[in-house]
């Protein structure tokens, strides 16, 4: 089996709402999302998609992956799309690094594998086990009393985890914080996230001032020596999210401990492919995970809660699915949903869902 042909789709995600990160220094309206369709010489279509969250999140955005692609096709083509870890390589040698351009067409080989073998990518990537996973709701930075309407909504939706978007300004995230808390129910899980908008410094004061409540957090501060330094001065339970994109990261957080908790984000990471091995270092050192997309649609979710599926019950923290913030469907009806605030993935082969056609539209590339 040989890669055949390359298609590219850009289009535009109008997120239900505006949305702040970072205490509100990052705004965002739209993605930018890029959908791959991989061609093979036996009649085998795999699709992917490649969503970061807007250009300012992180070094990833839309025009990015499909300048990579371009970059990349001539030495995808003719590859056996289900030979993974060769496709990777290929990959790494035509463009180093840009592990966000890459995840798409790893995602369209695995749905290749996976329509092939006819097992879905959960089995493939060792299994699915235990029942369906918690979705974590993603809340907007506001003031104290719009993020716990928030959650309320979402409540209404059924979820029973969130994260809670705060950075910025010590004191009005300590009174966030502290409001939302006064709002949690019981058995609700919240993770406090602050998209690395605190300087060390910040960071101790705002963790340290809300010490007397067992709260959790994400990402305090922008670099892994920055959560290092955090944690040293600091008790409550760190989630590395953004700092969390090699194996030497994954490594450097399990041994040196700057973090209980992985959030891996497959499109950043560069594909299943890699994340699947950093859920391997964080099993194999009894690390609890979140495990997300970037961004996206059905298929970006369908992408992230394979692999969580096959994540140990007790190690299994939640996933995200970001279609509930997106105006647009591509696949109305079709793959993983929001079930009441769980989400699972079922044993269509491959991805198990796959986009219209007709939505898409006309390509922006071809590639043969
Ligand atoms: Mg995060």
């Amino acid at each position: 089996m040989r890669i055949t042909r390359i298609t590219t789709w850009a289009k535009s995600l109008p997120l239900t709402k505006p949305y702040y990160l970072s205490g509100g220094r990052l705004r965002f309206d739209e993605l930018d999302a890029t959908f791959v369709r991989l061609d093979t010489s036996d009649g085998t279509v795999g699709w992917g998609e490649g969503t970061p969250w807007g250009h300012t999140y992180l070094a990833a955005h839309g025009p990015g992956i499909r300048a990579g692609i371009a970059t990349m096709a001539s030495t995808v083509l003719g590859l056996d799309p289900r030979k993974l870890d060769v496709i990777e390589r290929a990959m790494d040698l035509a463009l180093p690094g840009h592990l966000y351009a890459k995840a798409p067409i790893d995602m369209a080989c695995w749905d290749i594998l996976g329509k092939t073998t006819q097992m879905p990518i959960a089995d493939l990537l060792g299994g699915s086990c235990g029942d369906a996973t918690n979705i974590v709701s993603s809340v907007s930075t506001g003031t104290p009393d719009q993020m716990t309407t928030e959650i309320d909504r979402f409540r209404a939706m059924g979820y029973r985890a969130h994260s809670v978007k705060v950075g910025a300004d010590v004191e009005l995230d300590v009174e966030r914080i502290r409001a939302v808390e006064s709002h949690r129910r019981e058995g609700e899980r919240i993770l406090y996230d602050a998209n690395r908008a605190w300087t060390r410094a910040e960071a101790i004061r705002v963790m340290n001032g809300v010490r007397d409540l067992d709260v959790t957090f994400e990402q305090p501060s922008e670099t892994l020596d920055d959560i290092d330094a955090v944690r040293r001065q600091t008790s409550a339970p760190i989630s590395i999210d953004e700092s969390l994109v090699t194996y030497a990261d994954g490594i450097h957080i399990a041994r040196k401990r700057s973090g209980e908790i992985f959030n891996i984000k497959s499109n950043r990471v560069g594909g299943l492919t890699r994340a699947r091995r950093l859920r391997d270092i964080a099993i194999a050192h009894g690390i609890q995970m979140y495990i997300m997309p970037t961004g996206g649609t059905v298929l970006a979710d369908a992408e992230s809660a394979h692999l969580t599926q096959t994540v140990p019950e007790s190690l299994r923290l939640g996933c995200w699915s970001c279609q509930d913030m997106i105006e647009e469907d591509p696949a109305p009806g079709r793959g993983p949903r929001n079930q009441y605030g769980t989400i699972q993935v079922d044993t269509i082969p491959g991805l198990g869902v796959e986009p219209d056609e007709a939505w898409l539209g006309e390509p922006v590339a071809v590639y043969k």
